[in-house]
């Protein structure tokens, strides 16, 4: 099999464009989106014929605009490319206005407010710069137009039309940059991105019998495995025949969709995979990394799997997350977060490099908020996964660098190596060494950062659009250091020296290489004065929720005042339902699954005896505590207030729920297999 020879061939590419539209036609198509430059009618009409003669020919008969609510998921509404001609005679036809802009029926799609009800139409259109796709169906396929979502009044209720304004953003800000240091400006600039997707994979037939799995994703009781992941025997293990049937399916899917797969491997837990892309552009590896998600969950259920997808579906193993490699580079494919061939080149990267470092210190609140969600904070809470403090991890070579340019110097890193050697071993070095620290929020790895605690199941959209935002503020902060320096007479290269020196006496406490798991850590944070957002709530209202904070995104022109006061509704919102299904989700699972084994047990050890004292005890805390639940669910409902209701989840209805879980998990142990209903984490998580 030759993976070329069906690369994209779903996906309205660069050949298909070639032979089906006229050259004239093409040349001003390809100007329009390499330039930004809007799209004319005219132009659209031709691009929409091409785009129904090819969809038919290879068996559509649908299409439809394709987006990014904020409910995190993607959505479509299908309309047919079925008309009546003035004969009242069947036709397909697709006019421009049907490509540039599409209107479903967005009533019900989260708006913070933002859109009220009774004017509930939103509009998509259609974004350019994303190639067309078709998904194939079992009968017939669909033509699908990568698009931004917006209400009448212009605010966004998408994922994708900020993520495109962070571009933007940055882009300014980053030539601006170049241009006050006196570089070489290019034509365009814009942010890559790989990211890597984690997931879970169980047998269909396991997951069927776990309704807190089928409707919360995740497990809201169940005793840990006795193997789990302690023999480390899975990591990059050999990958079971199965499942290795189901990547290749997966995999020769997404080519055809020109998603450039590229690696594949079991993770540490068991039963736990990778999927890793070839970088792309950002916004296209955005739009990517959805149909990654979508191709698994479909491919997964063929093939009699279940995909899970959830932050931490397990407790007491790894959670899944999707680190997400991130870099700044040019049409020429220069890569800004390179350390370079010579001098110059290496000044430039220390610009980039620290800019870098202070738009995550200056923002590390917002960094946090942005990939807050009731499941994500399952794992950045806990033990395995980059903690809920932001810090950057530079490995130990780009610390001695940073350190002598805090302090001024710059041609004599720590140890009296000269520049030329230390550039040499820099690049290698930090690829080796940077890996091993897996416990870094915002790695940098030898020529890209790494922004690990992005969640399996998120959306590329807002992580990126914040740290764009925040990487543009700072080289915005730079760019104005490095002017002034000039303006008060100093050469460009010790302007900029003095302005790196500068910045990094402020942001450098945000660095930090050692272990991120540490008690240690959390003190020292602290004494920093880094802050530590341990949950969703608290991270929302003093982000989104705080003028000061959320300013930077409005001076920028990401969002607005109106934006940002709806996403946070919605967020806050978003997160109390989640914690109200799943505690009524574990209520369901004590009352109908595990009460009833319960008293057969204890009958059981009343008729021959035994008196299990620790059985007995553990079977009124249930009661208790599930009586305890229901009553604080009770209250959680009669709360009307979307950020009172949040933080009486996160600090009374999830306690709860742990506590109970921890005498379920307790009785489980205790109780015969036989009168369990429920399969247990060994069972689930062998195949
Ligand atoms: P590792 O992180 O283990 O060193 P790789 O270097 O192969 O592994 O990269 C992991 C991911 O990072 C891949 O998806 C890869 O495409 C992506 N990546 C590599 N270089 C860049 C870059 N310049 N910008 C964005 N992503 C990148
Ligand atoms: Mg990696």
């Amino acid at each position: 099999m030759k993976i070329s020879n069906f690369y994209g061939i779903l996906t309205f590419n660069d050949r298909i464009m070639k032979s089906k539209l006229s050259h004239e036609v093409y040349k001003r198509f390809k100007y329009a989106i390499k330039n930004g430059k809007p799209i004319s009618k005219e132009l659209a009409e031709c691009i929409a014929h091409a785009l129904k003669e090819w969809a038919i020919e290879n068996n559509c008969t649908h299409y439809t605009h394709w987006f990014h609510p904020l409910t995190g998921l993607t959505a479509e509404k299908h309309d047919s490319f079925l008309q009546f001609d003035e004969n009242f005679s069947p036709i397909e036809r697709f006019k421009a206005e049907e490509l540039i802009q599409g209107e479903p029926d967005a009533s019900s799609f989260p708006s913070g407010g933002t859109r009220s009800t009774f004017e509930a139409r939103g509009y998509t259109a259609w974004d350019p710069q994303s190639p067309c796709f078709i998904m194939e169906g079992k009968k017939t396929n669909t033509l699908c137009i990568p698009s931004v979502f917006l209400s009448y009044n212009g605010d966004a209720l998408d994922k994708k039309s900020i993520l495109l304004k962070s571009i933007k953003a940055l882009e300014l800000s980053a030539k601006k940059l170049l241009n006050v240091c006196g570089f070489n400006v290019p034509e365009r600039i814009f942010v890559t991105t790989g990211p890597e997707q984690e997931y879970y994979l169980l047998d269909q037939k396991v997951y069927r019998m776990r309704e807190d799995l089928m409707v919360t994703g995740r497990t809201l009781i169940g005793a840990p495995a006795i193997k789990g992941q302690k023999l480390e025997d899975h990591y990059f293990g050999n990958i079971p025949d199965r499942v290795k049937y189901f990547m290749e399916d997966v995999e020769i899917s997404l080519y055809k969709l020109g998603v450039p797969a590229k690696t594949r491997h079991n993770e540490v837990a068991p039963c736990q995979y990778e999927l890793a892309p070839v970088f792309e552009e950002l916004n296209i590896a955005a739009d990517h990394n959805h149909l990654v998600m979508t191709v698994l969950k479909k491919k997964a259920k063929e093939h009699g799997f279940a995909l899970l997808l959830h932050e931490k579906p397990f407790k007491g193993l790894n959670g899944s997350g999707k680190h997400n490699n991130w870099s700044i580079s040019d049409e020429k494919g220069t890569n800004y977060l390179s350390p370079g061939q010579n001098r110059k080149e290496f000044l430039r990267f220390l610009v980039f490099l620290v800019g870098v470092i202070n738009g995550v210190y200056k923002h590390e609140k917002f960094v946090r908020a942005s990939v807050a969600t009731a499941a994500n904070d399952h794992r950045l809470g806990g033990n395995e996964a980059p903690p809920s403090i932001i810090s950057v991890f530079v490995g130990d070579a780009l610390t001695k660098v940073l350190e002598g340019l805090k302090k001024g110097s710059f041609l004599e890193p720590e140890g009296g190596r000269t520049l030329e050697i230390g550039l040499s071993y820099i690049p290698q070095i930090e690829r080796h060494n940077t890996d091993r620290n897996r416990t870094s929020p915002v790695a940098f790895t030898g020529n890209k950062f790494e922004f690990r605690a992005v969640g399996s199941s998120q959306p590329l959209g807002l992580p990126n659009t914040i740290l764009n935002a925040a990487v543009g503020d700072s080289f915005d902060e730079i760019s104005e250091l490095v002017k002034n320096e000039v303006s008060s007479g100093k050469k460009t290269e010790e302007a900029i020296l003095t302005a790196l020196s500068k910045v990094l006496k402020k942001c450098y406490k945000i660095v930090f290489n050692g272990n991120g798991y540490s008690r240690e850590w959390q003190q020292e944070a602290k004494r920093r004065g880094l802050s530590n957002l341990r949950t969703t709530p608290e991270a929302l209202k003093s982000t989104f929720g705080n003028r000061k904070e959320r300013d930077f995104l409005i001076k920028m022109k990401i969002l607005s005042d109106r934006e940002l006061d709806a996403r946070l509704n919605i967020k806050y919102d978003q997160y109390s339902k989640i914690i109200e299904i799943e505690s009524k989700m574990l209520v369901k699972m004590i009352k109908r699954y595990v009460r009833n084994a319960v008293y057969e047990q204890f009958r059981f050890f009343k008729s021959i005896d035994i008196n299990n004292a620790v059985y007995f005890k553990a079977k009124k805390e249930m009661e208790a505590k599930t009586k305890a639940l229901e009553r604080e669910i009770l209250n959680f409902e009669r709360m009307e207030e979307e950020e009172k209701k949040a933080f009486f989840a996160a600090n009374t209805i999830l306690p709860l729920m742990n506590e109970l879980r921890a005498i379920v998990d307790l009785l489980e142990q205790e109780t015969d297999k036989k009168l369990w209903p429920l399969p247990d984490y060994d069972t689930m998580l062998t195949m």
